[in-house]
């Protein structure tokens, strides 16, 4: 229901676009292909995913010697599944959570993706699924990012970790291990600073919150997540690979689903850089997070 719901943008604007597509067309030619892939380039599926999923789809409608538009709605469907995963997986990307012990949660991305949003989020979530859960104040450079996270804590029920503004982030994850480790927490989930102007500093200062994880959690940090804002578009494509160039980036939490008729760009992330997206953002209230299901999200732009 929330999929559908948050959803509607996209939705409305793809299925209007493709059912007026095959009610124009009716017979599939070299024409109605050109116009679908300007659908899914309008939707932000992005031109090289486009391009694929066009050969893709000539091919299969060659194999199946489908004549009637009709019948290709179907077919596009299922390419557009199949382009999301790469393989034949075709399963929910679950969270890694370790069965024992902590698990660490370290999440990146820029300012105003919705990254202390997605954390309160999440923390609600994991703690409504039975985890103990603690928050570190990892974003000691924006203003107020430190009592933005303690008001989602508190709002999810959750402890947080801080130091003061200004701060030496490795330090306060430091003192967060330190703490969840105390309360025997199942999960650790850490904000981090997130100003790409300052790529290198940036960067460097992942890099050493990174490093005090894995020196204090063997085998952590179990998900680095990158938050995304899907309103961006191609931009948060570009955002993506600058990140997965500078880190390894084990997931994407893509918000604001909500807010753009240009959902199509989950696909085009799975599909260019081959980072899975774990989570959706499809509203800014506590319960709109969901794990992104590729089928459901497919099935709903045309439901
Ligand atoms: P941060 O700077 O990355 O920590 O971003 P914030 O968490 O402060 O979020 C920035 C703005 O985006 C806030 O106004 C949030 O309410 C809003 N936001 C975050 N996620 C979503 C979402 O999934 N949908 C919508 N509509 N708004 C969101």
């Amino acid at each position: 229901e929330k999929y559908k719901e948050g959803m509607e943008k996209t939705r409305n604007s793809f299925s209007s676009k493709i059912n007026d597509l095959i009610a124009r067309y009716r017979k599939v030619d070299e024409d109605f292909f050109e116009e679908l892939e300007e659908v899914l380039i309008t939707a932000d599926v992005g031109v090289n995913t486009v391009m694929d999923l066009i050969d893709e789809l000539k091919m299969e409608v060659k194999r199946r010697n489908i004549k009637d538009t009709k019948e290709v709605k179907e077919v596009i469907s299922e390419k557009l599944v199949e382009i999301y995963y790469g393989d034949d997986s075709q399963q929910i990307e679950e969270l890694n959570l370790q069965e024992d012990g902590l698990t660490v949660l370290l999440v990146v991305g820029v300012n105003g993706a919705g990254k202390t949003t997605s954390i309160g989020k999440l923390a609600n979530q994991l703690k409504s699924e039975g985890k103990n859960v603690v928050l570190a104040a990892g974003d000691t450079f924006r203003a107020g990012a430190i009592e933005q996270l303690e008001v989602w804590g508190e709002r999810a029920g959750v402890d947080v970790i801080k130091h003061t503004a200004g701060s030496d982030p490795a330090a306060v994850i430091f003192d967060a291990i330190k703490a969840a480790k105390a309360r025997e927490a199942d999960v650790l989930i850490c904000d981090t600073a997130g100003r790409l102007q300052n790529k290198v500093n940036l960067m460097n200062e992942l890099e050493k919150v990174k490093r005090v994880i894995e020196r204090e959690v063997p085998g952590a940090p179990h998900e680095v997540l990158l938050v995304l804002d899907a309103t961006t578009g191609q931009n948060a494509l570009s955002q993506a690979k600058t990140f997965s160039e500078s880190t390894d980036v084990s997931g994407i939490v893509l918000t604001k689903l909500d807010g753009t008729a240009k959902g199509g760009i989950v696909l085009a992330i799975r599909h260019e850089l081959n980072i899975p997206v774990k989570f959706v953002g499809l509203g800014e209230k506590m319960e709109d997070l969901r794990k992104f299901d590729a089928n459901a999200f497919v099935y709903g732009l045309f439901a």
